[in-house]
């Protein structure tokens, strides 16, 4: 199977990710993770991220598609799920290219579905511990004592990124650039829509079902 999940910031797409690979044995290829090794071992494309990066600019398209269509190849055999990739319809339509040019296609997109305000109200609700990294939540998962960690007693603090304005930021971004490639595999492919409001097993059970059916459809 070869499957994009896609879904707004705080939609569990991480957590979701790892529970289909480890289900069906596909490579999980996270364009975030393949970026980074890139540029660690010093690759000709890592190397041109660098460059990109040290002066601040994004890595443009065409080499995002490059790494992430490189990753595809050697996983032909296995299947894979991309993670965080493709983010803007431009990579969606270049990597439909790519695959087409080696016979391959895209069998699935999960969309995962989430209320901004729940998106929100997840991430501006954590609280983190600066001592032993324990992560809590003023609602969902509140420590023994309001503001302390359960560990160490140690005063809780909000991470930079669930600050307010951070998480408006994000889901702005995602809904001016992201969003639209949904769009474009609606009119492209099959979209398999989970309502990602529940809790992480429920959504996974969702996830799940809808596999099992496409995987007895590819048969
Ligand atoms: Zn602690």
């Amino acid at each position: 199977m070869r499957i994009v999940i896609l879904g707004a910031p705080g939609a569990g797409k991480g957590t979701q990710c790892k529970r289909v690979v480890a289900e069906y044995g596909l490579a999980h290829l996270s364009s975030g993770d393949i970026l980074r090794r890139e540029r660690s071992e010093g690759t000709e494309l890592g190397k041109e991220a660098q460059s990109y990066m040290d002066s601040g600019a994004l890595v443009p398209d065409e080499i995002i598609v490059k790494m992430m269509a490189s990753a595809i190849s050697e996983s032909v055999e296995s299947g894979f799920v991309l993670d965080g990739f493709p983010r803007t319809v431009n990579q969606a339509q270049e990597l439909d290219n790519s695959l087409q040019s080696s016979g391959q296609k895209i069998d699935a997109i999960i969309n995962l579905n989430v209320d901004d305000e729940l998106v929100s109200q997840r991430m501006t609700g954590r609280r983190s511990c600066p001592e032993c990294g324990a992560v809590y939540h003023i609602e969902n998962l509140k420590p023994k004592v309001e503001g302390k960690c359960d560990n160490d007693d140690a005063d809780l603090v909000q991470r930079a990124d669930d600050a307010l304005d951070v998480v408006a930021n994000r889901l702005k971004t995602y809904h001016e650039q992201t969003k639209p490639v949904v769009g474009y595999y609606k009119s492209n492919g099959t979209v398999i829509e989970i309502d990602a409001n529940k809790d992480a097993d429920e959504v996974t059970g969702f996830v799940l079902d809808k596999l099992e059916e496409l995987a007895s459809a590819l048969k």
